[in-house]
């Protein structure tokens, strides 16, 4: 059976391991068909797809996108985009200008809360990746303001916090259509992760359907066991494709390994049909 792991992270955005170490991993955690899925960039892929070559791994071009819906951060994963579309890389550039932005907002909040420093301290961190709040969170971790990578989200930069900043990003649906125009498949990322009521969660992938999103992360390594079989549920209401991924971002979180998930339920139609 091939094995797909269809959202992971890399240096290139807020994983740990660079491309070439990823790759290698997931070989070795038994991974047939890998997407790299940084946020906001593919700036991995093309020492990915050298790696990939090199253990027999299959890359699928991937990206994950931040987005808004209601007001409330979403993201969506592009799969098998092209890396030669002038949607994409106008899409990349406007994300990344977006991020330096909601950087600088980040860092006054952060300062408004009495941590000084933090935009050079979360950008020194990043070391050229694309900045994300996980750096901000190690900023605060190296402070002594916080004693986890967790106490710094809820504390400082999680939902609802001082540090969450979402306004900046594009509406969903647009984020949908760069996808499509890059001549991708659009999946909702780890619909468990936004703590919806069911009635809300339905309205949001009701939405993405209409606007051209073809499939669900049905499985994915943050979401609790259970829910998979429930989002396969509205993955059929809707019309839509399963997807599967770990979101893995460094070794030794352990619900976030390559590979590692519930298998996608038999009665979902699986995304790489589309591939
Ligand atoms: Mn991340
Ligand atoms: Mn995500
Ligand atoms: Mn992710």
């Amino acid at each position: 059976m091939t094995v797909y792991d269809l959202h992971c992270h890399s240096t290139a955005s807020d994983g740990r391991l660079t491309p070439t170490e990823l790759l290698q991993r997931a070989f070795e955690q038994g991974v047939d068909v890998l997407s790299l899925t940084d946020h906001d960039t593919v700036h991995g892929l093309a020492e990915a797809s050298i790696a990939a070559e090199q253990c027999g791994v299959t890359l699928i071009p991937g990206i994950e996108f931040s987005s808004q819906w209601e007001r409330r951060g979403i993201h969506v994963v592009g799969l098998n985009i092209d890396l030669n579309s002038e949607v994409l890389a106008s899409a990349v550039t406007a994300q990344l200008a977006a991020r330096e932005v909601r950087g600088q907002l980040i860092a006054e909040r952060l300062t408004k809360a009495g941590v000084q420093g933090a935009l050079a301290g979360a950008q020194n961190i990043a070391n050229g990746a694309v900045l994300g709040r996980p750096h901000f969170a190690q900023y605060l971790l190296d402070q002594g303001r916080v004693k986890s990578i967790n106490e710094a989200f809820k504390k400082y930069l999680g939902a609802g916090k001082p540090g969450d900043v979402k306004s900046l990003w594009p509406e969903m649906e647009q984020v949908v259509g760069w996808i499509i125009a890059a001549g991708g498949v659009a999946v909702l990322a780890h619909p468990s992760k936004y703590k919806m009521t069911r009635t809300k969660l339905s309205s949001l992938v009701s939405d993405f359907a209409v606007s051209g999103g073809q499939a669900l992360e049905v499985s994915s390594g943050l979401m609790p066991p259970g829910s998979t079989a429930t989002l396969a549920r509205i993955a059929a209401d809707y019309n839509l494709h399963a997807s599967c991924g770990s979101d893995f971002h460094f070794p030794g979180h352990k619900w976030q390994e390559l590979g590692q998930f519930s298998p996608l339920p038999e009665s979902c139609v699986p995304v790489w049909d589309l591939f």
